[in-house]
């Protein structure tokens, strides 16, 4: 049997995707006054001690080295969090040295992330005169009763409010959201994308839990109050809620976190889907679902199946570790076999 596959709808989220340089430059929140189960804020970011302007200007020097010679955009991204919940003057300053590489034109635009309780007019007028082109909220869920369960401190309603503001000051919205919290289903994780997706971000992010040392959650799991998802049941719930996203246009900018990240770069001791490639294995899914529906009324009659795709999609379609290959040939006793184009 030969399958001629066009995965433009599966994947077209992923796909979106902004070819662009970042310059991450992580503002721990120190003093915040929130108790998120899952955080450690200081082990996220791996610093310890305040952040300062020339801290900021270095690590933008530094990363400028290698991409100013190269025409893809350039962003400044302020990750941590809070950005918005730290000193306003701080705020400022840390702006302030962004936006002078936008007005020189060395670099285009500033991100930064923040909580949907930390977004007001006031801040707004801020962001919108230092040119903070995008502001991505930390969702988690839509859920009030999640959003307690993991101690976040602000409600759904606040997600609304801050990304109706957001949009009105025609700022570019990101919402990030996470698999697996406490008291969390695959059914209230798709609520929340449901939800999220009414207030029209235009990008996501979609990181299932990690257990981090020294946060309540590891806390929670050594108690057995937790459990952390397996790399395979992240992969089936970020799949229930990508499939919500391919009735939008909205872009997944990333999802699961890569061992260059802070995060799992600064703590070994990690819990939960802890994958490097955890968006393959996700796309992969998607692709066999595809396969699986393409083959479901025909008679496979062949000791073959022959995809023939386009030749950016062959790893996916075979899988990382070969995933898909050696599910349908288990399961339908065939030789899988993936062309490209
Ligand atoms: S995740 Fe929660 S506890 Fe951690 S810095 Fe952000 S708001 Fe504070």
């Amino acid at each position: 049997m030969e399958i001629n596959l066009d995965l433009k709808d599966e994947l077209k989220n992923f796909l979106k995707k902004g070819k662009q340089y970042t310059i991450p430059i992580f503002i721990p929140h120190k003093g915040c006054p929130n108790n998120c189960v899952f955080c450690n804020q200081k082990k996220i970011s791996g610093q310890l001690t305040d952040v300062t302007s020339e801290d900021v200007k270095d690590k933008i020097e530094e990363y400028l080295k290698y991409y100013s010679n190269s025409k893809k955009k350039i962003e400044i991204a302020f990750f941590g969090g809070s950005f918005t919940g730290i000193p306003m003057d701080k705020q400022i300053e840390y702006l302030e040295v962004a936006n002078g590489y936008v007005k020189k034109g060395l670099v285009d635009a500033i991100r930064i992330s923040t909580r949907p309780d930390y977004i007001d007019g006031k801040i707004l007028d801020v962001m919108k005169k230092y040119n903070v082109k995008t502001i991505e909220l930390g969702v988690q869920s839509m859920d009030d009763k999640i959003l307690a369960l993991s101690k976040r401190g602000h409600t759904a309603l606040d997600v609304v409010n801050a990304s109706k503001l957001i949009r009105y000051y025609d700022i570019e919205l990101g919402h990030q959201i996470m698999i697996g919290l406490p008291g969390s289903t695959r059914e209230s994780e798709v609520y929340t994308i449901k939800e999220c997706l009414k207030l029209h971000p235009q990008q996501l992010r979609i990181y299932p839990v990690y257990v981090i040392a020294d946060s309540e959650l590891y806390s929670m799991y050594e108690n057995g109050e937790y459990k952390p998802l397996s790399i395979n049941e992240a992969v089936k719930r970020c799949k229930a809620v990508i499939y919500e996203c391919q009735k939008t246009d909205i872009s997944i900018i990333r999802l699961g976190l890569q061992s260059t990240d802070e995060i799992t770069a600064k703590n070994k001791e990690l819990r939960g889907p802890v994958s490097d490639n955890l968006a393959e294995y996700v796309m992969s899914a998607l692709v066999r679902d595809k396969i699986e529906y393409e083959i479901k009324n025909r008679r496979i009659d062949d000791s073959k199946l022959i995809i023939n795709v386009s030749k950016k999609y062959v790893s996916i379609c075979i899988g990382p570790k070969k995933i898909n290959k050696l599910y349908f040939e288990d399961k339908y006793n065939i030789k899988f076999i993936v062309k490209g184009e």
